[in-house]
């Protein structure tokens, strides 16, 4: 048995371990080897006249990035990593790599981001890369945890459709025996159809499919969304819903991944509750003051602009009360003033992070909102017939992991926060 590389302390008297060779440094007499497993890094030291001569052998046919077993005894040593070392009675070479490595593990040379993820197996094995993946794992899970507790039954919908979710041209095409089919852009329609199935709460974390064709820093082609819909609920009501959620999720990660989050060198601040709520037409305002190109009524905001607007406020907000022309049909217009509807988004300082509202659920308003975005009520008989036997009124929002993640850990490139990203250019690996 071998144990995890973290759990040897000065202390120990003996080890086994399994690991990578993350450097190897040879200085005549001694040779010195750090060994890297997902809980650490160990040093090795092999003075070369008082080890086995199988182990002499092993350490000088071994190359970096080797996978290695090593036995031997523990001794405390103030330099070395963690405070000890092996002496090794046994050294073995598992499975050897081959040289020169596409990327440097240890990070003394540094790669760009495409060679990285030509080789992102190899740049997963870097200690930051894996601290990232730890937390986007803590993140979705502490998520999932949070809407269980808020009574949420968790959903699987279908990513192949025949319709578009919004219309539109960012869509992915593809053959689905003699029919043409899409990959979804979002579960949007099918969320919505388990409100009219009397479900009250549902969440899903699952893939949505954009055909974006510009390659920025916070797009993919393929990101993960985490969507929420909720009956007898307003837009008020799951913007509350949104804000415990992140509050929730940032506590969580805070105390639970103090180890991933020092490798990083970030602490954590937990957001506060609850976030400033802006209307749009102040946000416009707001983004005027400072930006070039000035926005008016019925332009969506810019990166620009939500720069502006973001720099001024320091922290999560919410922006409400959209003109109804930019917002998609399904989301409710104000009774008293339809050019404006109950819809928002929710941005982190640097991007939006989620786009939400409360939803039309009258059958007769969601055939004619859908017919003054020039989309034809036939091609979404499907949902809307869901409409006609009973809907409750109903709110959501769909909340991007890959940026909420890149936002929490201020990484500078969305790419960093997905294991295998799909853009323009890329789909492999
Ligand atoms: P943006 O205007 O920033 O491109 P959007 O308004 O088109 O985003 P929505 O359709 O509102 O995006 O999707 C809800 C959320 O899903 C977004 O706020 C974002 O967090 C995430 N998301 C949407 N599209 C992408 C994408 N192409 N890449 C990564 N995340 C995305
Ligand atoms: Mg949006």
């Amino acid at each position: 048995m071998h144990l995890p590389i973290r759990t040897v302390t000065p202390e120990s008297e003996s080890a086994a371990i399994i690991g990578w060779v993350h450097e190897i440094r040879d200085l005549g007499g001694l040779m010195f080897f750090l060994i890297r497993d997902r809980t650490g890094i160990i040093q090795v030291t092999i003075p070369k006249k008082k080890v086995p001569a199988e182990v002499l052998d092993a350490a000088r046919d071994v190359s970096r990035e080797s996978v290695v077993r090593v036995r031997g005894r523990v001794k405390a040593i103030d330099k070395a990593p963690g405070g000890r070392e092996i002496v090794p009675d046994g050294l073995e070479i598992i499975s050897l790599a081959g040289s020169p490595l596409p990327l440097d593990v240890a990070e003394k040379v540094p790669a760009e981001m495409d060679t990285r993820i030509d080789s992102r197996f190899l740049d997963a094995r870097k200690p930051r890369v894996r601290a990232i993946f730890c937390i986007r794992s803590a993140v979705t899970c502490a998520a999932t945890e949070f809407l269980h507790s808020r009574g949420c039954i968790n959903i699987t919908t279908p990513k192949i459709v025949a319709a578009a979710t919004e219309g539109g041209t960012e869509l992915f095409p593809i053959a689905y025996f003699e029919k043409e089919a899409f990959m979804n852009q979002s579960p949007q329609l099918y969320k919505q159809m388990m409100m009219a199935a009397g479900f009250e709460k549902v969440f899903e974390i699952g893939p949505i499919f954009r055909a974006e064709e510009h390659n920025t820093i916070r797009h993919l082609n393929e990101a993960t969304s985490l969507d929420v819909e909720v009956s007898f609920a307003d837009h008020n009501d799951v913007m509350e819903l949104l804000e415990d959620l992140i509050v929730y999720v940032y506590e969580s990660v805070a105390g639970t991944c103090g180890d991933d989050l020092a490798e990083l060198g970030i602490s954590l601040s937990i957001p506060g509750k609850p976030f400033p709520r802006i209307r749009y037409e102040e946000a416009i305002e707001i983004a005027n003051r400072t930006i070039e190109d000035k926005l008016s009524f019925g332009d969506d905001l810019t990166p620009a602009a939500e720069r502006a607007i973001g720099s001024g406020i320091g922290q999560h907000y919410f922006i409400v009360d959209w003109p109804t022309d930019i917002r998609p049909y399904y989301a409710m217009p104000y009774p008293d003033r339809p050019e404006l509807c109950k819809a928002f988004d929710m941005m982190h300082p640097r991007m939006e992070l989620s786009s939400g509202a409360q939803r039309v659920h009258d059958h007769d308003l969601l055939v004619e909102r859908i017919r003054a975005k020039g989309l034809a009520p036939e091609a979404f008989e499907f949902y809307l017939k869901a409409f006609r036997y009973g809907m409750p009124p109903h709110a959501g929002w769909g909340l991007g992991i890959e940026r909420l993640v890149m936002t929490m850990l201020d990484l500078g490139n969305i790419r960093e926060a997905v294991l295998f990203p799909r853009d323009r250019h890329r789909l492999t690996p």
